[in-house]
């Protein structure tokens, strides 16, 4: 295996790519975070606003316009029925105290290097965590047809 320096043009290409789809993935940049919110209910001097709900770690997840729900990139909690009072880092601390972005409850701005990386070394094992629960739960279910086929057989 070589050193990223040692890379081709197309293997850093591959690998860049690769990086990109899984920050686009996982929404670990506030930007991507912010355009998750295209028809957000409230504007931007409410409490609630695209800005404060992406700074306090939501990217918006719900799939119609009358679904407000956001969740946390990093903890995954979902949260919706939003309004216009509520402070976004008080409901994710409310909902979630155990969040890691929560207990640093910084923005990415003011986070360091070492906090940042942290935090997606965290966020990446979470993430593929579900993935294998997935499908862990998947195997089972197939699992279980096979049995039931099987049982249905013997007479
Ligand atoms: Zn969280």
């Amino acid at each position: 295996m070589p050193a990223i320096h040692e890379l081709s043009a197309e293997e850093m290409k591959r690998a860049s790519n690769i990086v990109t789809t899984l920050g686009d993935t996982l929404k670990i940049f506030e930007e991507l975070r912010i355009k998750s919110f295209e028809n957000w209910q409230f504007d931007e001097n409410e409490k609630c606003s695209v800005l404060e709900m992406a700074r306090a770690g939501f990217y918006y997840s719900g799939n119609s316009k009358d679904d407000d729900s956001a969740i946390c990139f990093v903890c995954g909690k979902v949260l919706d029925g939003w309004e216009n009072t509520d402070d976004p880092w008080m409901e994710h601390q409310k909902h979630s105290a155990n969040c890691k972005f929560v207990q640093m409850r910084r923005s990415e701005d003011d986070l360091t290097l070492e906090e940042f990386l942290d935090l997606c070394e965290h966020i990446i094992k979470q993430f593929l965590t579900n993935q294998f629960r997935k499908k862990e739960a998947a195997f089972i279910k197939r699992i279980e047809k096979i049995r039931d086929i099987l049982k249905s057989q013997q007479y």
